[in-house]
């Protein structure tokens, strides 16, 4: 079948697969590297951007990595020049993570320029130590730099990424982290637990005994995340993320329909509605028309596929139509609004309430789950054990 005998992509992931220095807790794909090899790797993505135009007309774009913000002005450029003669900007929503150091004014004004909207500082934690502790290459004084650069440079829609039950984070710590990251009054706010992935050195140091996990800390934490963002005016929409619903000056708004805030970030929402998107870089995924694509987790290989005029996917599945209706209710109860029957049957065909009965009583019962008249949705307590619920919907 042509791509192109249907409605384009509206969706496009990018990674960028370069880090000032490697975080002791991150598992992404994304290595310290040499500007020679980021050289390559922007010529190669130029030439997949060029390759998948014709199937995309992105209403959200999002740059993730890695870290997007450490490609340098020449090279932002030619990936967006590319982008414009391709027709594939004027995203409504289009965001570019940033590390708090390396957000510049003249780099800020070139995304701006090229219509990137919305930007996302990966900040993790305003306290010295655990920024050392989690081997973040900013201080906590760039981020208060970084983030004034970018209101300066007219972002009026910023996330800010954190996380809790970092080894060494006392309750105290964290609320006054979070506060002060409230007080910048950012849009969005993404809170994540700490995740102890194999081959990382934070989990080489748990599994060696220089701490423990606990778990009861860690619950209290996510608690006091839940209460004070919604007491500063975030709403929860999402396990780990919330947004408010409108600008700073802005007069109240209430939200989109289906209890999402208007500030969300959409490209996210299609994601865990089950929309398709475009993933384009080293190790993204991409999911189009029911098939599932995983680039190349390698950026050499990546970049010699795409010198040679070829796509630099890995792997390619069509998934069968059950097993991907699970993937998208596991995905879609990790939500505040759950899913809306209705919305379940249009994304997938699949009745919830038929396919998935027993699931939705389990959950139920254990008191993680609730049934409305219109849809299926996770309680505050079921939200912090959606992984949980996740493996159950599964198909
Ligand atoms: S900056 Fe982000 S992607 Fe890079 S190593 Fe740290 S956590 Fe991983």
């Amino acid at each position: 079948m042509s791509v192109l005998l249907s409605a384009p992509v509206t969706s496009l992931y990018v990674h960028v697969p370069f880090c000032a220095q490697k975080c002791e807790y991150c598992a992404f794909y994304s290595e310290a590297s040499s500007g020679e090899l980021i050289s390559r790797y922007t010529a190669a993505l130029v030439r997949e951007l060029e390759l998948v135009a014709a199937d995309l007309k992105p209403a959200t774009v999002f740059f993730g990595g890695g870290t997007p913000s450490l490609l340098t002005l020449r090279q932002w450029e030619l990936v967006l020049k590319t982008m414009e003669r391709q027709n594939l900007l004027g995203a409504a929503e289009f965001t570019v993570e940033c590390n708090p150091a390396t957000v510049s004014a003249d780099k800020a004004k070139l995304l701006r320029d090229f219509g990137v909207n919305r930007i996302s500082m990966g900040v993790q934690s305003l306290d010295e130590k655990l920024l050392d502790r989690l081997g973040r290459v900013h201080s906590r004084e760039m981020v208060f730099k970084s983030f004034d650069t970018l209101r300066r440079s007219g972002f009026d829609n910023v996330n800010v990424d954190l996380m809790f039950a970092i080894p060494g984070q006392t309750l105290d710590i964290w609320r006054a982290t979070l506060d002060e990251a409230m007080a910048l009054g950012s849009e969005h706010l993404s809170s994540y637990e700490v995740i102890y992935e194999e081959d990382t050195p934070l989990f080489h140091q748990l599994q060696a005994g220089e701490f423990d996990v606990n778990e009861d800390l860690a619950c209290a934490m996510y608690d006091e995340l839940v209460d004070r963002s919604a007491a500063a005016g975030y709403h929860q929409y999402e396990i780990a993320n919330f947004a408010r619903n409108q600008r700073a000056g802005e007069p109240a708004a209430g939200g989109l329909p289906g209890g999402i805030p208007r500030l969300a970030c959409r490209h996210n929402v299609n994601y865990w509605r089950g929309g398709s998107f475009y993933g384009l870089g080293p190790s993204a995924t991409g999911y189009v028309r029911g098939v599932r694509t995983k680039n190349w987790a390698n950026t050499q290989l990546y970049c010699e596929q795409l010198e040679k005029g070829n796509r630099a996917v890995e792997s390619r599945e069509e998934l069968p139509p059950l097993r991907r209706a699970g993937e998208i209710a596991a995905f879609g109860l990790r939500m505040n609004a759950g899913w809306p029957f209705a919305d379940f049957r249009q994304a997938t065909g699949f009745d919830l309430q038929e396919h998935w009965r027993s699931e939705i009583e389990q959950v139920t019962q254990r008191g993680w789950g609730r049934v409305a008249e219109d849809r299926f949705g996770l309680t505050r307590s079921g939200l912090r054990f959606a992984d949980s619920v996740a493996e159950m919907f599964l198909r």
